[in-house]
């Protein structure tokens, strides 16, 4: 990127990549700290599939996309600027200083850069998993296990330690089926079995092809030998 492209004349103490919840406090603080501070961010927040945020004090059920506009409000009040835009290059300069390019054209330049873009789930590939993720199909039971409480839940193995979530998840349902997916049985040590067994985690062996959707909600798993088992609740 050659310099003279670059928006110098504007140039920022800190450019934050990523205004989700993480880029937004940064923001905020620099804000606060009379930073001269631009938050760019491409508007898709890793935990946007869910309706409601929980186990967050004060913001419990909110839904995660109002508490960002919050915190948008909150960092505009100092001054932080915002683009959505996707940061898609960062190079340092001789004097250890960064050029950003976004996606729409533009470069900024910045003293500071805070890398705040959050990650991406990998879910398994499961015909018509993805569609129900953050809603019936869940990866985490500190977020939405107060939710399907009591319900049948199934945990999806990827790998052996897919046993320690099924225990997990046992807090909150006692009825619980592991199906193997992609772990062999054969990987499952006889202290897992046992664990398994004690907690009362049923075990189903095969590869899930499929999950069962009715009247927009999940009710089951389908396997590769054409079994259907009814779960409510997916964990993967
Ligand atoms: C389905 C689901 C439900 C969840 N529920 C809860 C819950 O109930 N309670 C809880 O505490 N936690 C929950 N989480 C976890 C929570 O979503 C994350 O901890 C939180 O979103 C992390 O915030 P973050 O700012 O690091 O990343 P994100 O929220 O993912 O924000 C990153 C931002 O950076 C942007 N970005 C990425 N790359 C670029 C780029 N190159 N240029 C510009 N912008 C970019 C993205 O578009 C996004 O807007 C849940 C997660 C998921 C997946």
């Amino acid at each position: 990127m050659e310099a003279a492209e670059t928006d110098r004349a504007g140039a920022y103490e800190v450019v934050v990549v990523g205004g989700g919840a993480a880029g937004l406090s940064a923001a905020l603080v620099l804000g606060r700290a009379r930073r001269r501070t631009l938050v760019v961010d491409a508007g898709e927040p890793r935990n946007a599939p869910s309706a409601h945020l929980q186990g967050f004090l004060s913001r419990d059920g909110m839904p995660p996309a109002e508490l960002l506009a919050v915190g948008r409000e909150e960092i505009a009040r100092y001054g932080v600027e915002l683009v959505r835009d996707r940061a898609v290059d960062a190079v340092r300069d001789a004097g250890g200083e960064f050029d950003v390019t976004l996606a729409a054209g533009r470069t900024v330049h910045a003293r500071h850069l805070v890398v705040a873009t959050g990650l991406e789930d990998e879910l398994p590939k499961v015909v018509g998993l993805a569609g129900r993720f953050g809603r019936d199909v869940l990866h985490c039971p500190y977020c939405h296990g107060w939710e399907v409480r009591d319900q049948a839940f199934g945990v999806l193995a990827t790998t052996a330690l897919s046993v320690h979530q099924a225990l997990m998840v046992t807090q909150w349902s006692k009825d619980v089926t592991l199906f193997l997916h992609e772990v062999d049985e054969a990987e499952l040590s006889d202290d897992d079995l046992r664990r398994l067994a004690a907690a009362g985690v049923a075990v189903v062996p095969g590869r899930v092809t499929e999950v069962v959707v009715e009247d927009d909600r999940l009710t089951g798993v389908r396997l590769a030998d054409g079994t259907a088992h009814a779960r409510e609740a997916l964990f993967v």
